[in-house]
């Protein structure tokens, strides 16, 4: 990753960090104004921690720390009681983080070990490979989504189906959204979208990345031939090559996958394709990982485009979407 955009992140976050804890004074000068009781238990418990602390100090008995519990318990609910009955808690008081996980500060300790925050890697995400999509993401989301976009006129002949297209689609967001609910689960299947261009398959995908980010969940976005190149490139250590490209893509806790089979082949990319598929399916570290592929291609193609690895991976583990109807891209407003 460039250096300059983590500290440039870093940088951010420290301005959110503090302006949470300046709204948080602000707020809680406007609750102490309004309620003077308030300051005098602050000042109540504070003398009673000390005196404590002096005792214990002078006499090293503990007898007067279960004293002191009792005048806290007693003064801790009489904030909660008068801060109840201005409609607050105490958490009002606290500051208010865009992320609880890590404070905004980007950081978390898990097992002794300080690690980026899923909402870090994020960001990094968004600036290294959404950034095409990400403009995208904000507008296509379920509230979004309209079924009626979809022809519900039934024609075996022209769908190759005896079902509309909007019957067709209300199956797929059904599928889409237990995909979301059952994100966790090692046996919830990844999904592959298959079907001609304009049919919402990017769409769609995005709504998805927009539910499993409020989850607290990392999304990366590429399209097949971007990623390919990005991949080979750092293989062969080309200059400006993303070194962390391998790794973000075997450890995103969704990858999309668009215009797969829209890049060019070749046995090299075959085994490439392969291991980001096949290693994201183990769960490696015990971590959930899950893949969304869209496609013009149909399962056919893939037999015929892509060694049998890659197309029994996707058969075995893929819940397959079939797309079709008229290209609804004219037809939105
Ligand atoms: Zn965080």
């Amino acid at each position: 990753m460039d250096s300059t955009t983590l500290s440039d992140l870093k940088r951010i976050y420290e301005q959110k960090r503090r302006k949470a804890f300046q709204d948080a004074e602000i707020r809680k000068k406007e609750i102490y104004n309004k309620l003077p009781r308030l300051s005098e238990i602050d000042a109540e418990l504070s003398k009673a921690y000390l005196s404590t602390a002096m005792e214990i100090l002078k006499n090293s008995q503990t007898s007067s720390i279960s004293n002191l519990k009792k005048i806290s318990d007693t003064l801790q609910k009489e904030k909660t009681e008068l801060l109840k009955k201005e409609g607050k808690t105490l958490e009002d008081l606290s500051p208010i983080f865009s992320c609880a996980k890590c404070k905004d500060t980007g950081y978390i300790e898990k097992n002794g070990k300080t690690e980026m925050c899923t909402c870090l890697k994020q960001e990094i995400f968004n600036i290294e490979y959404n950034k095409s999509n990400m403009g995208n993401l904000e507008k296509e989301n379920f509230s979004t989504f309209h079924l009626d976009v979809y022809s519900d006129e039934i024609n075996p002949q022209k769908y190759k189906s005896n079902i509309s297209p909007r019957e067709n689609m209300k199956r797929i967001e059904k599928i889409a959204k237990n995909f979301i609910a059952h994100f966790d689960d090692p046996e919830q299947k990844n999904l592959i979208f298959m079907g001609n261009s304009g049919l919402g398959k990017t769409f769609l995908s995005n709504c998805i990345a927009n539910e499993i980010l409020k989850l607290g969940k990392t999304v990366l976005y590429q399209t097949a031939p971007v990623m390919l190149n990005d991949i080979i490139n750092c293989l062969f250590d080309k200059p400006n090559c993303n070194k962390n490209i391998i790794e973000n893509l075997l450890s995103a806790n969704l990858l999309i996958i668009d215009d797969f089979g829209t890049e060019s082949v070749n046995n090299m990319k075959f085994t490439e394709i392969f291991n980001i598929l096949n290693t994201r399916l183990l769960n490696q570290n015990r971590k959930i990982t899950k893949t969304i592929i869209s496609t013009n291609l149909n399962l056919q193609n893939i037999y015929s485009i892509y060694d049998e690895r890659i197309a029994s991976r996707i058969v075995g583990y893929y819940e397959i979407c079939k797309f079709f109807g008229d290209d609804i891209r004219f037809q939105k407003v």
